[in-house]
């Protein structure tokens, strides 16, 4: 009976529905509020070098409070890119990040990596106008990452290329986020040599507890590819043992470090 709702175009409206509807709605509308008035954080995990232990990076993650509640940014996140709002929150958290940078002290050192949606990369500028905001904090934008995931590298929308390629081209890094989650088709990290970095998702390290074997063969692919491999999701010392011993490059996860507010990064480093 579903399917031929679905084929028919409509479905039987239930009261569930029109509560889910009547939140969604509320939450976009306080969003927006939100994203106006600059409410929005970031939080910041390390990211650790396997071979050494020191924190090497830091991913930056959107944070909201809504009326005293901590939203989920997958449930914020979803709300911003159905309702057109993740451009501005995607600027709203890189301008934040840019401020947060400065008022750390001296890391150079250190690279900073941020969240983009498909959407945004795929809208013309977006490149442009990342460099832009990174310029007017007088960062390298060598320091600065931008993690997307595979699904982008897939069909080969003109425009997103052009900002993939505009962003190496400014010496910002492409890291390749939740690696192992998508399609399982390799080809296009040769179609689209842009890459830096490949960020293996935590649910390949979930399912791998045992033998390590698939970890170690996305280290390798991501290996064969010149890329340098992140573990996402490490919870144990057992799995940063193994990770090590297969040669990944680098690793996060409540572990190493839960992602902390912008205050609390200084401590987190050491100084
Ligand atoms: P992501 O980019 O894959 O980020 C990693 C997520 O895993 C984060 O969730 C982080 O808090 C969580 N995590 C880190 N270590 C562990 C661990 O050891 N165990 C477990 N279970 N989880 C761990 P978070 O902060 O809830 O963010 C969820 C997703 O929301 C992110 O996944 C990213 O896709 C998206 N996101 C966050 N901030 C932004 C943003 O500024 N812009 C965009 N477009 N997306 C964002
Ligand atoms: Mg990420
Ligand atoms: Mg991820
Ligand atoms: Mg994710």
């Amino acid at each position: 009976a579903a399917k031929r709702e679905r084929r028919s175009g409509y479905r039987l409206f239930d009261v569930s529905m029109l509560e889910e509807t009547r939140h969604q709605l509320g939450l976009a509308q306080r969003l927006r509020t939100a994203l106006r008035k600059g409410h929005i954080e970031a939080h910041y995990q390390p990211i650790v070098d396997v071979a050494t232990g020191r924190v090497c990076a830091l991913e930056a993650l959107a944070r909201w409070t809504d009326e005293g509640r901590a939203v989920a940014p997958d449930e914020f996140i979803a709300v911003a890119e159905q309702t057109g709002m993740i451009h501005d929150l995607g600027e709203v958290v890189l301008r934040r990040v840019v401020q947060d940078v400065q008022t750390w002290g001296d890391v150079e050192e250190l690279r900073v990596t941020v969240n983009a949606s498909a959407a945004e990369l795929c809208r013309e500028g977006f490149a442009e106008r990342t460099v832009a905001i990174i310029g007017e904090g007088r960062h390298r934008l060598d320091r600065f990452g931008i993690e997307i995931t595979e699904s982008m590298l897939l069909g080969d929308d003109p425009v997103t290329l052009g900002n993939l390629r505009a962003l190496r081209e400014a010496g910002i890094s492409l890291l390749i986020d939740d690696f192992g989650t998508g399609y399982s088709s390799l080809g296009y990290l040769s179609r689209f040599p842009v890459a830096d970095v490949l960020k293996i998702d935590r649910s390949l390290l979930d399912c791998d507890e045992r033998n390590g074997r698939v970890v170690a063969a996305v280290v390798g692919v991501g290996h064969a590819f010149d890329l340098r491999v992140c573990a996402e999701g490490v919870e144990t010392a057992e799995q940063l043992r193994m990770l090590e011993e297969l040669g990944c490059d680098a690793a996060q996860g409540w572990h190493l470090g839960r992602p902390v507010p912008s205050a609390q990064v200084p401590s987190v480093l050491g100084r």
